[in-house]
């Protein structure tokens, strides 16, 4: 019954794991380093679906991907935020983090390129992750579970891990009243500009600084290597739209309405005034996961998104999937049963993914003008709060 090692104890041998964006080769790889075998299934007919701008991996995301050796990887296709610079919409600094002692390292990249990247590493360390397959049910029996999948095909496991994504299928069967997705307030979208060539902008951008600028409404913005600058912003809006939606209406008239808003915003002013229409990212509704009641059933669990996405304020989306990829392996190599291991992983995760949750409502509510604050901006020891120093220690027995 050892196991400060890695050498397993549990009873379960085998996993299907639903869903193959962030969450999805992570958990397969963490469970492979647990010695469990599992294959990925995604509805999708290739890696990435090209949806979504850009996203961050915190330092606690990272050292979760460091754990399963997928962190080198993301590296390749990230790129470093050296700090983190916080303005007033004015221009003016209020705070600057820039080589602050200790910051820890970050990323930013686009969603699809870490889809994709996630996805070639998990294959390439061996993990069948099959495309085309969309699950439309689960039987749980008394030893084992099997999917169900639109094309009619069949998969049966010990165990089975939801990590389906924010409309996650599996949420729905393990708990019919399961609550749906909460909306944050404000619709999300990206531009990208080359500002050298439309005339520079009227503050300086220093390479890689991610720049945070509150005043009346928010706008956040980097520049990248070959110095286009990128920016994301939102529109407070009552009613939430559908992703589809939101794309049937032009790029030219959400940026009407995002240059409206942003009128004498600084710099906001002039990136969105300068974002021409087919560079206008359509992000979509900020949804968030509400506490979910039910994360398992005797064989099933939710991971990821499907059961704790926090919103794209917290900045947390994809390196909570990763932690929690990492906890369930711990916990499954770690106790004889998918049972008491779902329990033993519930009780690690749920604090912590329930706070940064409710956190990020409370900004979001202060971007849709809710609350009667501005945005406000962090404090040095919330930049560097523990929830960008959580790290899990593999080799502690969970
Ligand atoms: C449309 C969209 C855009 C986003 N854009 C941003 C952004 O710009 N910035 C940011 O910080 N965060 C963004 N996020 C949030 C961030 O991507 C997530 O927090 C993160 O990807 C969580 O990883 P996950 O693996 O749990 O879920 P996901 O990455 O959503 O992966 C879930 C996977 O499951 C698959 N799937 C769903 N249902 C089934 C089924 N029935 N059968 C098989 N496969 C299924 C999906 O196709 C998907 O590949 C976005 C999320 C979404 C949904």
């Amino acid at each position: 019954m050892t196991n400060s090692t890695g050498t397993r104890i549990t009873d379960v041998r085998t996993a299907l794991v639903i869903g193959g964006g962030i969450a999805g080769p992570v958990t397969a790889l963490a469970l492979a380093r647990a010695g469990i075998e599992a294959t990925v299934f995604e509805r999708r007919p290739e890696a990435a679906d090209g949806v979504g701008a850009m996203l961050s991996i915190a330092p606690n995301g990272l050292a979760a991907l460091a754990v399963v050796g997928a962190d080198e990887a993301v590296r390749e296709v990230g790129q470093p935020v050296p700090g983190v610079v916080m303005q007033d919409g004015t221009g003016r600094t209020l705070a600057d983090f820039h080589g602050f002692p200790g910051l820890p390292e970050s990323l930013a990249l686009r969603r699809a390129d870490l889809f994709r990247a996630l996805a070639d590493h998990a294959i390439a360390g061996g993990i069948d992750i099959r495309y085309g397959k969309r699950l439309v049910n689960v039987v749980e029996h008394a030893d084992g579970v099997t999917a169900e999948f639109a094309d009619g095909t069949t998969a049966t496991a010990d165990i089975l891990i939801g990590a389906d994504g924010i409309r996650s299928t599996v949420r729905g069967l393990i708990d019919p009243d399961a609550p749906a997705p909460g909306y944050g307030g404000v619709l999300s979208f990206g531009g990208i500009v080359d500002a050298a060539a439309s005339g520079g902008l009227d503050v300086p951008i220093e390479s890689g600084m991610m720049y945070f600028a509150f005043g009346r409404t928010f706008l956040g913005f980097w520049s990248l290597p070959d110095g286009r600058v990128v920016w994301f912003g939102s529109l407070p809006r009552e009613e939430s739209l559908t992703f589809a939606e939101v794309r049937e209406v032009p790029n030219e008239e959400w940026l009407a309405r995002l240059r409206e808003l942003y009128t004498g915003h600084v710099p906001g002013e002039a990136l969105i005034g300068r974002t021409a229409p087919e560079d206008l990212m359509v992000v979509g509704p900020m949804e968030f996961m509400p506490d979910v009641p039910t994360w398992h059933t005797g064989r099933i669990v939710l991971l990821g998104d499907a059961v704790h996405a926090p919103s794209s304020s917290s900045g947390q989306g994809a390196s909570l999937a990763a932690e929690s990829a990492v906890e369930l392996a711990r916990c499954l190599r770690d106790r004889p049963t998918a049972a008491e291991a779902f329990a033993a992983y519930e009780a690690l995760r749920r604090p912590r993914v329930e706070a940064i949750t409710g956190d990020a409502q409370r900004k979001n509510k202060a971007k849709a003008g809710k609350t009667g604050d501005k945005p406000s901006f962090p404090t040095p020891e919330q930049m560097f709060a523990p929830v960008h120093k959580f790290h899990i220690d593999w080799n502690a027995r969970a």
